[in-house]
């Protein structure tokens, strides 16, 4: 290349050309790579001005010094627009109009048995006790024998009890959490303070009152000098707990076979307090104006079941409880359909949600 003024002027314009042309920062790359880079021809022109004479080398210099710092800049300036208005595209492009409806992901819920079991564990949680879970699969010495509950009882049976076969290898779907009761004393070292919330299985209907997989929660105290006394105190720390603090408890005599004596618990009606009895102007759902709900079971546990895990029944006693999860529910929240329970329709749980907790 001759480093004249003209073809200094043309090598000028075509990188000015060249820039004006180009309209994304990678185009001005390239055309800044051929007409600034190491194989442009201003890089050529400069390598041959090492070999002027002197007064030429000098002029050259100064004609090649301008052109290059007139490309420069009419490169600054191009980048500047070109950068700017590819910003401007970005901002059109990706522009959200946050006034426009939007469809929201729907929310799960949790579900309300869980909720109430969480809710009925914390209170014996706060108290210090022990959660204590085992398998829904479980021995039929764990869940029959070990609880005094004989080989004739009628519970035993395969119209009240779903058996696993092989029926010779004594395996049953667990029809109460009392054989984590049973491991809790067979595992742990004494004093035993545990809950066992759980899902439990009978062969039972499937209509608005009885499904087949329902849930429970049992408390069990194995300790020194524990009497009947601490048993009514514990519910009634239950009751005022999850219904109110004016809330009590009362016990009818009944009979289970781990238990002895055993009892039936009921729980004060938290709606009307007792009020609607003998009021007809005022009946009381909740209660059906009897002003005690059945709640559960209850009662001292029965030496025999501590003796059959090797306990000293001569110093150490205990009590037992348990609730129907489902039930508590049902007279709790309204909920009169059991069967809305094991749908899994999240509007159910949606309804309950903030009620359960
Ligand atoms: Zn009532």
């Amino acid at each position: 290349m001759a480093l004249d003024h003209e073809s200094i002027g043309q090598v000028v314009a075509r990188a000015l050309d060249a820039f004006a042309s180009a309209s994304s920062t990678s185009e001005l790359k390239d055309a800044r790579l051929a007409h600034l880079g190491d194989r442009s021809a201003l890089a050529a022109a400069s390598k041959e001005i090492g070999s002027l004479p002197g007064p030429e080398r000098k002029d050259a210099g100064q004609r090649l010094g301008a052109a290059r710092a007139e490309v420069t800049a009419a490169l600054a300036a191009r980048q500047a627009e070109v950068e700017a208005a590819e910003l401007e595209r970005v901002l059109a492009e990706e522009r959200i109009d946050v006034t426009l409806p939007v469809e929201l992901v729907p929310q799960g819920a949790q579900h309300p048995i869980t909720a109430l079991m969480d809710q009925l564990s914390d209170v014996f949680v706060a108290m210090g006790w022990e959660i204590a879970e085992g398998p829904e699969v479980e021995g039929e010495w764990l869940n029959f024998d070990a609880l005094n509950i004989g080989p004739d009882h009628p519970a035993r049976g395969t119209s009240d009890t779903l058996f696993v076969e092989p029926i010779e290898n004594h395996l049953l779907l667990r029809t109460h959490t009392s054989p984590v009761q049973i491991r809790s004393l067979l595992d742990r070292p004494l004093p035993v303070y545990v809950v066992c919330p759980g899902r439990t299985y009978r062969a039972d209907e499937f209509d608005a009152t009885h499904v087949p997989v329902f849930h429970q929660i049992e408390g069990l105290c194995v300790d020194k000098g524990i009497s009947l006394a601490h048993l009514k105190g514990t519910l009634d720390h239950l009751a005022r707990s999850m219904f109110g603090q004016d809330i009590t408890t009362r016990m009818r005599p009944h009979y289970f076979p781990f238990t002895e004596p055993s009892a039936e618990v009921d729980l004060q009606c938290f709606v009307c307090h007792g009020a609607s009895v003998g009021d007809p102007d005022n009946p009381c759902r909740t209660c059906r104006s009897q002003g005690w709900i059945e709640w559960g079971g209850c009662g001292v546990v029965n030496p025999r079941v501590l003796a059959a895990c090797g306990i000293d029944t001569d110093v150490y006693s205990g009590f037992a409880f348990g609730m129907g999860i489902e039930r508590t529910l049902m007279f709790r929240n309204n909920a009169a359909d059991m069967r809305d329970m094991v749908e899994g329709d999240v509007r159910f749980s949606r309804s309950l949600k903030g009620v359960a907790r």
